[in-house]
């Protein structure tokens, strides 16, 4: 069994499941915004173009209006998150 702990919340109910501290649920949660608001900063922050005005994504490399390439993580990350 893996055993996934921050050192605080360590747990167990009876179903074996790992029962989260509320101190961190809520810093899992503010973390995960604060990375999606990263991420999205991120997507497409590469200036392309003699003007600069394409951009292209950090990962993949493709211009924005042609999107990300299929196996881009970062969109599939941000995708996951913003469900
Ligand atoms: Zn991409």
């Amino acid at each position: 069994m893996n055993y996934l702990n921050c050192g605080q919340c360590s747990l167990w109910d009876r179903m074996g499941g790992l029962i989260m501290g509320k101190e961190c649920i809520q810093r899992l949660a503010k973390t995960s915004l604060e990375l999606l608001d990263v991420l999205e900063k991120m997507e497409w922050s590469i200036p392309a173009g003699s003007d600069g005005a394409r951009t292209q994504c950090p990962k993949c490399f493709s211009f924005k209006y042609s999107g990300h390439r299929p196996d881009c993580t970062l969109d599939n990350l941000l995708k996951n998150m913003s469900k």
